[in-house]
């Protein structure tokens, strides 16, 4: 048996409502216990944690680890050492590979993967239907029995209302979500950002918040129809955070998640023509960031997941219209907010930790979230004061695709530890 205590840390745990300077026990793979000046033995390895912050681990919800099919931009092995250098003891991947993972055999081949090269878990999405391709459910009963957590069409939206009702009911069987990539594609072919004013000036086609809208407002009506759970994936527009928090209201089972890139930047950004600007859905106009900042403070928001979207240089470097969409977010996560919404208010530290470990936990069904004695011992520790710039060069992704390389902030993660075991510490 071996024993772990971590010392001295700010235990910060909201499945307890817990915020206390106090030691932490782990014994193997599970918690023992919290409290104060817990008694220590002589094989009891100890790591002294004064001024960190002390969370169960954190969990990235919407991760594309791109294997099988895309390893030249990113796999199992290198997506989870991102994961793990960026505070995440655990990450969920979306099933939009090639092949898609639609069936048990993709599912397995990904845990597989996980068990023997990855450096966090991995908790597979499986897709809502066949090839993500709208048509015909996929095998959802075979995709959970294999280890699937959720299903979504993701990159898509769930193609049509008949779809989108039959996965809500049927999901309901497994407790499983549907997470939702909202998005009517009859609105947005061939656009490149934000619609607004910024589009205009750049003379680039835009995605109207509308086009989000409209599949938030669908999807909301289908889950109070049918009382299976809804998950709105990368919510964006001030439109959406009004859907959701009423839905929320009403007692539809409606969740949602925001990414860092949403609540720190807007569509301004893309005047650059940096292509690591340019995200689906894209980076909005300032009063959408200021809804998406409100209510991640007010409780509307439930999760801040990454997006990671690992895409390699010669997918970026093109034209502005004709790039991939997406960026790299894994490492920059928890520091962006850190220091946009811990540090300038909008939230304090526990609802970090709801945001990045108890609610993805709670929604996915999986074991974590929370630092009670038996639980799985997954930690991230925080320390909140330590000021450093973004160096993408040093980012264990394969890819390369961030806005944020050079920028200063404050409040990085410092340890991630799965299992008992330290999986990444910080150098610094
Ligand atoms: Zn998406």
């Amino acid at each position: 048996m071996s024993r772990l205590l971590l010392r001295g840390g700010r235990i910060v745990d909201p499945s307890q409502k817990l915020d206390q300077v106090w030691d932490l026990l782990i014994e193997d793979d599970r918690v023992e216990a919290v409290g104060k000046d817990l008694p220590q033995d002589s094989d009891t390895e100890v790591i002294e944690l004064t001024g960190k912050v002390v969370a169960p681990g954190f969990v990235d919800m919407h991760v594309h680890l791109r294997e099988p099919g895309y390893e030249y931009k990113e796999t199992v092995a290198s997506g989870t050492a991102a994961a793990a250098a960026g505070g995440f003891a655990g990450v969920a991947c979306m099933p939009n590979t090639d092949p898609v993972n639609d069936n048990r055999a993709v599912t397995e081949m990904i845990l597989d993967r996980a068990a023997t090269e990855g450096s966090v878990p991995v908790y597979p999405i499986g897709a809502v239907s066949a090839g993500s391709k709208g048509e015909e459910m996929a095998e959802i009963g075979d995709l959970v029995d294999a280890g699937c957590v959720a299903v979504s069409d993701d990159g898509h939206p769930v193609a049509t209302s008949f779809l989108m009702r039959r996965a809500l009911e049927y999901t309901k069987m497994f407790g499983i979500p549907v997470i939702d990539h909202c998005e009517d594609m009859s609105l947005t072919a061939r656009s490149s950002m934000h619609e607004g004013t910024a589009s205009t000036r750049l003379g680039l086609k835009g995605h109207p918040s509308a086009a989000e809208e409209i599949i938030v407002a669908r999807d909301v009506i289908l889950a109070e129809l049918t009382g299976g759970r809804l998950h709105c994936a990368h919510m964006s527009t001030a439109g959406s955070m009004r859907h959701l928090r009423e839905a929320k209201q009403r007692g539809v089972a409606v969740t949602c998640e925001v990414t860092p890139h949403h609540f720190t930047l807007i569509d301004e950004a893309v005047s650059s023509f940096d292509t690591n600007t340019k995200v689906n859905p894209p980076l909005r106009g300032p009063e959408d960031r200021e809804a998406v900042l409100a209510a991640l403070g007010d409780g509307t928001v439930d999760v801040i997941a990454s997006d990671h979207a690992p895409h390699h240089a010669d997918e970026k470097n093109v034209e502005y219209d004709i790039a991939l969409p997406g960026l790299i977010g894994l490492e920059t996560a928890v520091p962006l907010a850190c220091e946009h919404l811990v540090h300038t208010g909008v939230i304090d530290v526990s609802r970090l930790v709801e945001l990045f470990s108890t609610n993805p936990c709670r929604i996915m069904g999986i074991a974590g979230g929370t630092l009670e004695a038996g639980a799985p011992a997954n930690v991230t520790i925080l320390d909140l004061d330590r000021q450093a710039a973004v160096d993408i060069s040093t980012s264990r992704s394969k890819s390369r695709n961030s806005p944020f390389d050079g920028v200063l902030l404050r409040g990085w993660p410092a340890m991630t530890i799965v299992a008992g075991m330290v999986v990444w510490r910080s150098e610094a």
